[in-house]
């Protein structure tokens, strides 16, 4: 049987996150302490601005990477996300704690913050080329919206991201066509 790495729901929550995080630096709005905090990076809260900071620089660096994934296929992503892979300090590790049963941390503890968070989004990424390919990455249907979204339904039936004013939007816009259409 095959058994992945990383749980799948873990997998799915980290590409949330990126996601997230993506969307909101394209859009000059994160907050990445908070983000991070509420993704349950426990380092998060008490890491110093700096390392917050390089969280945030780095993950601009990747910005180009997660824009291509919805239009790309896993194999132009590969050697990419490969790339950036052999730049970090991997090093898994099987870990037990605060009763969340057995895991695994890819970095030492003595990684900096920055490195743990985008070897974390890193390897969910590679896992996901695995499983899935890029086919649960899409980019908003709403008219005015390029933002990420990462589709975790059993159907694959996402269309628009995170933000629910674009799904009402687009509703809104489909029915009035289709009124016009009916008169
Ligand atoms: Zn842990
Ligand atoms: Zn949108």
């Amino acid at each position: 049987m095959y058994v992945s790495s990383v749980s799948q729901s873990e997998i799915r929550l980290t590409l949330e996150v990126t996601v997230d995080i993506a969307n909101a630096l394209s859009a000059g709005n994160l907050d990445p302490r908070r983000v991070l905090d509420e993704a349950g990076f426990s380092r998060a809260a008490d890491a110093s601005e700096a390392s917050v900071q390089r969280v945030t620089s780095r993950m601009k660096d990747l910005l180009p990477l997660l824009h291509d994934l919805p239009s790309s296929d896993a194999e132009a992503i590969t050697d990419r996300v490969n790339t950036e892979l052999k730049r970090l300090p991997i090093s898994p590790a099987v870990v037990d704690h605060d009763g969340i049963g057995p895991h695994i941390h890819w970095t030492p503890t003595s990684a900096t913050f920055d490195d743990q968070v985008i070897t974390d989004i890193l390897m969910a990424l590679a896992q996901e080329l695995c499983d899935n390919g890029t086919d649960r990455f899409g980019s908003c249907d709403a008219t005015d919206c390029d933002d990420l979204f990462y589709d975790g339904t059993r159907n694959r039936s996402k269309r628009f991201c995170s933000d629910p004013r674009c799904a009402n939007r687009t509703h809104t816009a489909d029915h009035r066509a289709r009124l016009k259409e009916a008169t």
